[in-house]
Order: C-alpha cells, then structure tokens, then sequence
C-alpha cells in the first residue's frame, strides 16, 4: 500500500480541450488530509470515468488518482444498469492499489458509509440503502460501482461514484434526489467532491486499520433495517424483512415464515415495496 502524502501537495491534471494542463505540487489545501488521494484528473466530458480510471491502469499504475468528468456520458451501474448524470452532477472514479487485501468486498460498504457520513454537512437526511447506494426522502442521491482487477502490482479497485448534486430534470423518471432538493440551494460541485473524497478516504482508512464496524454504521446510518424489503436476484423476487448487516457486510433477512437466510452484497438487489 502507498503511505499517507505528508503534506497537502497533490498532482491536479486538468484535461480541456484536449490539451492537458499539469501541475505537480499542487498546493491543495482543499485536498488536506486526505491519505488516498495523490492525484485529481478533471476532464470535461468522458463516456466513463470507471472505464477510463481502467484504462490507465495499463500505463499509470497510480494508487490515488482520482478522476473526475464535468460531464459523463454514458455512466455505468451495477450488472450493465446505466448511471445518468448531466453537467450538474458530480461523477467521478477513486484508484486505489492493494498489494495485499483480502477484503476488498468490503471497500464499497465502506465507502458508501463513509460518504453517507460525510454528506450529513449537507443534508442529515442521507442515509445508506444496503449494500452502498446514498438515499434520502425515498430516493437514490448517490450510487456507487466498484470494480476491481489485478496485476503484478496486486490488486486495483476503482471505485465510481454518482453524486445528484444540483440535478432535476432526469430526477422523476428515475425517483432520484439530488442535494440541492434536500438543502433548498444549489451547491458547487468541487465542494460536494472535497467531502466525498473525504468520506471515501475515511471509510478506507477505517477498514484498512480495522476500525470499521459495520453493523453498528448500518444501524445508524442505514434505511433498510427492520423494513420490509424485495430482494432481486436473476429475475426472482423474495419479500422479506432486512434484520441486521454482519460484520462483514452480509444481510440478514427474514422470509414471510419467519426464516433466517444472509445474502451477499453482489448476489442481490434490495428494494422497497411501492
Ligand atoms: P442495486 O441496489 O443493486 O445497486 P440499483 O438499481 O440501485 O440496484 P445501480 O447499479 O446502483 O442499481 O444503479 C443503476 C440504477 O440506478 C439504474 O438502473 C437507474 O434505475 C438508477 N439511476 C440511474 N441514474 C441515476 C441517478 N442519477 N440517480 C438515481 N438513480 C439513478
């Protein structure tokens, strides 16, 4: 694993045009503190910032790029689902390296509750829908797609993240939220970035140290629990209660016999009834 940057002096690329602008030794003070971050790419129209970040595994093999697009075109979800966005939105890819980890599954569950814990400076509304999608007032406000890869290098995960932050007009064909609907005022999109790469960076860290206990984070941060829920899986729909997130990140559910089952993060989707 790279160490911690010791002072808040970042690489910041700014791609426009075509023509990239880089500036080594940025003084990024708004980057302060953050251990996982060692370089902010801002293009300002990509397909994909996760099919991007991918890409440059191949010739950058850089823990702590981040990757941001003004603009996505075409955003990816889970399982081939497509995330939407527009120039109000903020989409951005996090890479990160691990020489040896044997719980990158839990790097999604991490970082959504370390993002849903940063964004409460907006909104205490925001609460996390297992196993990492950010919802308030029954909607999604965030989604996450982690996907991971591995190299001589080890392994890399590039985390994307989706944040609605100023959007409207795709909102309701969706049954989306966007912050500024939960805060009543636009906000700036850099602002909204500081803290996620904040949260993300602190969820990392706290899984990494081993400080990061699940079941007490979804307890307080989580909408799901002790909720009638739906479970989707390969075309199969299964009512049940969500009961409790185990340690490491499994749901307990309960059927309509009163059975215990625990499901895994990528075998499911859970929903709420209409
Ligand atoms: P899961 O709970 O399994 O993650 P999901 O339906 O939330 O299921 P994702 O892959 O996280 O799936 O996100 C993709 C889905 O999110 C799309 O199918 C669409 O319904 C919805 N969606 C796409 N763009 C947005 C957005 N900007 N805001 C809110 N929801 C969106």
């Amino acid at each position: 694993m790279s160490g911690s940057l010791p002072l808040n002096y970042k690489t910041v690329i700014l791609a426009m045009q075509g023509v990239w602008y880089k500036m080594e030794n940025a003084p990024t003070s708004f980057l302060m503190g953050l251990s996982h971050v060692r370089e902010v790419q801002i293009h300002q129209s990509l397909p994909s910032t996760n099919t991007y970040a991918k890409e440059l595994l191949n010739s950058a093999n850089d823990h702590g790029t981040v990757i941001w697009a003004l603009e996505q075109t075409h955003g990816r979800g889970r399982l081939g689902r497509a995330w939407l966005s527009d120039s109000t939105s903020l989409t951005f890819s996090l890479i990160w390296r691990f020489p040896n980890y044997d719980k990158t599954a839990l790097i999604p569950l991490a970082v959504g509750l370390g993002i849903v814990q940063a964004l409460q400076i907006f909104s205490d509304e925001l609460r996390v829908k297992w196993p990492n999608d950010v919802w308030a007032k029954g909607g999604k406000v965030a989604g996450i797609l982690c996907e991971s890869c591995r190299n001589e290098q080890g392994i890399w995960v590039i985390v994307g993240i989706g944040i609605n932050v100023n959007q409207s007009a795709i909102n309701a064909s969706l049954g989306a939220v966007s912050l500024e609907e939960l805060t009543g005022c636009p906000l700036p999109r850099l602002a909204v970035l500081i803290e996620a790469l904040q949260g993300a960076d602190h969820g990392l860290n706290r899984l990494l140290n081993g400080e990061l206990d699940l079941s007490t984070d979804f307890e307080r941060y989580g909408n799901f629990l002790h909720r009638r829920i739906i479970l989707h899986s390969q075309g199969s729909l299964r009512p049940a209660i969500a009961r409790r997130v185990l340690p490491d990140g499994r749901l307990v559910v309960e059927d309509e016999a009163g059975g215990l089952a625990v499901v895994m993060p990528d075998e499911v989707s859970l929903r709420f009834p209409e």
